[in-house]
């Protein structure tokens, strides 16, 4: 997988992938999820395969072979995923019966994962990677993201964004570890607007009793 750090917060059809996780992203691609009216901009295969190219997921010589190709069952693979990997990291908000549901789709997409093994040969050190050959292998390398934030799940601080409507998750790489909201330009930014009018209103109450 590329390098995520050297992308500054990229944008993909008006989401900002915020989470500092591709994994995380791949949660986020839906807004309000659950509510009326939630937007899924994982419309087809070619949004997807745009989207893990903006989400460092692929490369651009990847993203050109996997555009070429015809992956429908993969788009349906990848949404079912991410529902289940939304249940997962939200077990609190699911049955236990759709816990563990989740977690079994998980587990078994990962037990699927077949790397290949490439040693530098300058360096001698070895890189476990998923060669892009076939729409299939989208899915995997999205598996072997989720499996890269499963591992490492202790060790990241994995929060819900605190905004109204706003299920988004991401990691909170901060200090003082006191990262509250998905994109401070949107959630953070409302939140501010609302406590202001709030105060505001508060004080206009008082004055008017
Ligand atoms: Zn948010």
């Amino acid at each position: 997988m590329p390098d995520q750090t050297i992308i500054p917060v990229p944008s993909f059809r008006g989401l900002h992938l915020v989470a500092g996780h591709p994994a995380l992203d791949l949660v986020n691609s839906v807004k309000y999820r659950g509510q009326a009216d939630p937007q899924d901009r994982l419309v087809d295969y070619q949004a997807v395969v745009a989207w893990a190219r903006v989400a460092g997921i692929l490369d651009i010589a990847e993203e050109a072979v996997l555009a070429r190709l015809d992956g429908g069952e993969v788009w349906q693979k990848v949404l079912e995923l991410r529902e289940s990997l939304w249940a997962l990291l939200n077990r609190e908000q699911v049955s236990k019966a759709a816990g563990a549901k989740a977690q079994k789709a998980i587990e078994t997409a990962i037990s699927g994962l077949r790397y290949k093994a490439v040693i530098d040969s300058d360096t001698g050190v070895l890189r476990q990677v998923i060669a892009v050959n076939t729409a299939k292998d989208l899915l995997a390398r999205i598996v072997d993201s989720i499996a890269d934030l499963l591992t490492r799940r202790q060790d990241l601080l994995i929060k819900t964004c605190d905004g109204c409507d706003c299920d988004w998750l991401f990691v909170d790489r901060t200090k003082a570890r006191r990262r509250r909201w998905c994109d401070t330009k949107t959630c953070g930014n409302l939140a501010r607007v609302r406590a202001h009018r709030e105060k505001h209103q508060t004080t206009e109450q008082s004055h008017a009793g």
